[in-house]
């Protein structure tokens, strides 16, 4: 008999890691990142900042090499909101609970714990990162979240990115590998739309292929249109729910 005063579902102590002052310096004027948008014309001018995502990719270079040395397996995951990244998480760390102690989940979100909270549920490592303002996730905060953990147990680490489809894919981490979801619930274009995300992927997940039918989506013809941006991706359609295709995606991650 706990005591009554109690809440039931008492939260956990959640790490949640955010950006230090100031450490941002890019342009948000735009809306999204180092967009200046032209009113006259009705154009998007793209204006990255060269030095930014230098600096950024240095440090997924550092990242990777402390995974390497550490011998931990790194997937940075994407997808749009409600495309299936948590639920995905939480299907693997489910599914490969003998191994829960070797795996570290780093989520990242703008501002909840919704997600973190849900995957630590399963036992696993988690650690939650809030970008602010911010619409993904970058190295130095990843370098941040790792500060917080004790490294030598860690054998997997799982990064659910910031959910949409544009801005992650400029961001590196240093991840081995990654992992876009995608939904039939976004429609049936929402791959040709972010040709980026898909170029820089190694593996796309088709989820929610049970919903197909009802959202007139071809499953075939969105792997069709991914495999046009890259050919080199490998392809899985699932539902995770409904667990389909769940152990294919595990099978080849190799945990
Ligand atoms: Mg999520």
């Amino acid at each position: 008999m706990g005591n009554p005063l109690t809440p039931k579902n008492k939260e956990k102590k959640r790490i949640v890691i955010t950006p230090d002052e100031g450490e941002h310096h890019h342009d948000h004027s735009g809306g999204h990142h180092g967009h200046t948008h032209s009113p006259s014309s009705g154009t998007v001018e793209i204006k990255l900042e060269e030095n930014f995502m230098e600096r950024n990719k240095a440090l997924a270079r550092e990242n990777l090499e402390f995974f390497e040395k550490h011998g931990i397996k790194t997937i940075n995951i994407l997808g749009s909101v409600g495309s299936g990244k948590t639920s995905l998480i939480e299907a693997i760390s489910q599914k490969i609970a003998s191994r829960r102690k070797e795996i570290l989940v780093i989520a990242g979100d703008v501002t909840t714990t919704i997600d973190a909270d849900r995957i630590a549920k399963h036992g696993v490592q988690t650690i939650q990162v809030n970008t602010g303002v911010e619409c993904h996730l970058d190295a130095k905060l990843i370098q941040k979240a790792l500060q917080s953990v004790d490294i030598d147990s860690v054998k997997i680490i799982i990064i659910e990115n910031v959910g949409n489809l544009i801005c992650p894919a400029d961001f590196p981490l240093g991840s081995h590998l990654r992992l876009v979801v995608v939904s039939v619930t976004e429609g049936p274009w929402m791959i040709q739309k972010h040709p980026v995300m898909f170029h820089e992927a190694d593996i796309l997940v088709i989820n929610k292929i049970d919903l197909a039918e009802v959202m007139e989506v071809d499953v075939d013809q969105l792997e069709r249109d991914a495999k046009e941006i890259n050919s080199n991706l490998v392809v899985f359609q699932t539902s995770i729910r409904k667990d389909i295709g769940v152990d294919e995606i595990i099978k080849h991650l190799g945990f």
